[in-house]
């Protein structure tokens, strides 16, 4: 059934449709998708039937007869059959290039919520890596993402499913659990003192002494681990970046910003691009990173030698990030936080360098007390050299208010949103307590303040990276397991506003990206549910049926693509 805002909607398209057959359409289309629920995302979130692409941008949208019009023997023809049509999904900051280093090997469970459908994986897993071999996972989920058992996993669990490999499963970054195999490969004994690479207490005991398994300490707990995981030899670095880039558009994705990008895989991105084969756009945010004042020195001099926006499209520098001076950068689970005048000092010092040279900047700010320390500065250094049109934005954000987010926008800030929640919920509830914890991140809230959002998922560690998943959260507050640990949920077309037309912003290509219209380059995701109108409660399991980056077929769940010239006839 349509809704009455739908057949609006049409009947606009109808009206608009003569305009957006512009000059560009008079000649052939290459690709012609019709017979869809086009969800433009455009300013008025127009629905269309069709749309055309030429080369790699969109030179119409509009109904089946107009866009049919444009096509010609030579065009390829997709009959969308009745489906749901978005904008290619953007997420504002993703650690993709260090993903890339581990994909290949990693056991992933984004996207698995149920704990049996889990061990089945690991023991697939375990079963194809062989006897003695490492499996291992690192971050994207939490048990309580689990909706059958949310139980924590314990060493005993873990060596009943691998008696003789060691394994490693990492927590988002709140903990590690390690099988007996693995604790031995470790060096981590009963009655013998900890590695001196681990932090101390790092390494969970019971009363005898004996290891439990747990690694637990956020972010500097796990190091230890995964420097002592095997590593993907030189030689596997570009299957294990293919089979990324197809993961991502498997889920939709087509473009991200990426705090960090590492110069090996991003080597094989560029070359992937050159040969044409590249099917997702990356844009880095980049920058020294310091610990003390002298560090703080050298990195000014780096700032001054800055130059971003070399790139094109796909490959592109356009950010400082994320961290400006390393000793305030919030740990993921800390509760709260109270940077000294020294540590702001010295931020300052670097943050007035990217405004002096009109860099824009994006920096890891999470709790209240950080997030005002650094408007603070901010402010100040805005009288100065002033940051309205450089689009600074404070990235994660997951305890704003509503006063600070007031305080942004008059400064022209943009808000990156990055709930950690969508699978940490449970673990913050532990934290923050059940009541605080329902109060991160508070999208109603950053919604109704009008400053420009747009959602990260801070994968691939702390977070898991699936837009469903996330979009599910956004609009019921609830983990996947259907526990509810958020309550400021936002509707379903700013939630996708905020995954497309407003993350463009972000990596600075509003006119080219985030939404389907004429000009704009051809990245669509065609869906098999329609987002708009299904139950909330399915929301986490829409699934991509066709990922099209830059007017190429990226991703297909049909194994046989539509021939080049089937007739919708
Ligand atoms: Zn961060």
């Amino acid at each position: 059934m349509h809704s009455l805002r739908f057949r609006a909607a049409i009947l606009l398209t109808a009206c608009a449709a003569t305009a957006t057959l512009s000059l560009r359409a008079q000649s052939s289309a290459n690709l012609i998708l019709t017979n869809g629920k086009i969800v433009t995302v455009d300013e008025r979130f127009t629905i269309a039937q069709a749309l055309a692409v030429r080369g790699d941008r969109i030179v119409a949208v509009g109904s089946n007869a107009e866009i049919s019009r444009l096509a010609d023997t030579s065009t390829r023809r997709i009959d969308l059959h009745g489906r749901t049509v978005v904008p290619g999904f953007i997420d504002n900051h993703m650690h993709l290039l260090r993903a890339a280093t581990t994909w290949g090997r990693e056991l992933r469970w984004d996207g698995v919520y149920s704990r049996k459908q889990a061990i089945d994986l690991l023991k697939a897993r375990v079963q194809s890596a062989g006897r003695g071999q490492w499996v291992f996972s690192i971050g994207g989920w939490a048990t309580a993402q689990f909706s059958d058992d949310p139980r924590p996993f314990t060493r005993e669990e873990l060596d009943r499913v691998a008696p003789d490999n060691p394994v490693a499963l990492q927590e988002s970054y709140y903990q590690i659990v390690l099988n007996s195999r693995a604790l031995d490969d470790f060096g981590i004994r009963p009655g013998q003192p900890d590695p001196d690479d681990f932090i101390k207490g790092t390494i969970q005991r019971d009363a005898t002494g004996r290891p439990t398994g747990i690694i637990k300490g956020d972010i500097p707990a796990t190091r230890p681990v995964q420097a002592r995981l095997p590593k993907i030899a030189a030689g596997e670095l570009e299957a294990s970046t293919r089979s990324l880039i197809a993961d991502m558009n498997r889920a939709g994705l087509t473009t991200f910003g990426v705090p960090g990008c590492l110069p090996e895989p991003l080597q094989i991105l560029r070359r992937l691009h050159q040969q044409n084969q590249l099917n997702l756009r990356v844009f880095c945010i980049e920058g020294p990173t310091t610990n003390t004042p002298e560090q703080v020195d050298a990195a000014i001099q780096q700032i001054r030698q800055m130059k971003p926006f070399q790139g094109d499209d796909y490959i592109d520098e356009i950010a400082f990030g994320e961290s400006v001076y390393q000793p305030l950068h919030d740990p993921m689970f800390a509760v709260r936080s109270s940077p000294s005048a020294d540590q702001l000092a010295n931020w300052r010092r670097i943050a007035t360098a990217i405004a002096e040279q009109g860099l824009s900047l994006q920096v890891h700010a999470n709790l209240t007390g950080t997030i005002d320390a650094f408007l603070d500065q901010i402010e100040a250094i805005n009288k100065i050299y002033p940051v309205r049109n450089l689009r600074w934005a404070l990235a994660h954000l997951n305890q704003v208010n509503a006063a600070q987010l007031e305080r942004m926008k008059k400064l022209g800030l943009y808000a990156a949103v990055h709930p950690w929640s969508v699978i940490n919920g449970a673990i913050m509830q532990d934290g923050f307590g059940e009541a605080s914890a329902a109060d991160l991140s508070p999208l109603d809230l950053i919604q109704r303040s009008g400053i420009t959002w747009g959602f990260g998922s801070d994968g691939s560690a702390a977070n898991q990276y699936l837009p469903m998943t996330q979009l599910y959260y956004a609009l019921t507050g609830k983990l996947p397991s259907g526990k509810v640990v958020m309550r400021h949920p936002i509707g379903r077309e700013d939630a996708l506003i905020a995954y497309t037309r407003k993350n463009a912003y972000f990596v600075f290509r509003e006119n080219d990206i985030g939404s389907i219209q004429v000009g704009k380059l051809a990245d669509v995701v065609a869906l098999d549910r329609d987002y708009l109108t299904v139950p909330l409660e399915q929301i986490r399991d829409i699934k991509p049926v066709l990922t099209i980056v830059g007017g190429r077929v990226a991703y297909s769940a049909d194994p046989e693509p539509p021939s080049r010239t089937a007739s919708l006839r």
